[in-house]
């Protein structure tokens, strides 16, 4: 066995200078369970684990994990936000236009911004913002039969 444990969510929310609170650890442990969860269905198993929280708590509990670095907001055009704990790579997105399912895709470069610009008109880029949008199998199954 080893010497030290693994950090607990709590661990890494204070080593974040955040606040420990039960709701914050359910939170943070629901976000990485669920792939990319809008704010409602995060709500929801946040009020499981704790009992009556409101919308307004659980969005500035993201709003404090997603600037402490916690989790990543995604937000795709014409569809609400949603939070991931898969933070600390350059990651995209693929979102169903017609369901709204959103995967993961792995960055073809690695490291941000991941597209040069023909041109940067003197601007230091640090980032490109990637959206695959696509038909995801469920809907491609679903529109043949
Ligand atoms: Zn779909
Ligand atoms: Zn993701």
């Amino acid at each position: 066995m080893p010497a030290s444990p693994a950090p607990t969510t709590a661990d890494e929310l204070r080593g974040a200078g955040l606040r420990v609170t039960a709701a914050r650890v359910a939170l943070l442990e629901a976000v990485r369970q669920g792939g990319h969860l809008g704010v409602e269905a995060i709500a929801s198993k946040v009020r499981e684990r704790v009992g009556h929280i409101s919308l307004q708590a659980v969005y500035e509990a993201l709003h404090a994990l997603t600037a402490a670095g916690l989790v990543r907001r995604i937000e795709p055009a014409g569809h609400p936000a949603r939070f991931e704990g898969r933070v600390g790579d350059n990651h995209h997105h693929i979102v169903c236009r017609s369901c709204g399912a959103v995967a993961d895709v792995d960055c073809a470069v690695g490291d941000a911004p991941c597209l040069t610009a023909s041109d940067d008109r003197g601007f230091s880029i640090d980032e490109a913002e990637v959206v695959y949008w696509g038909t995801c199998p469920d809907c491609s199954t679903g529109r043949s039969s």
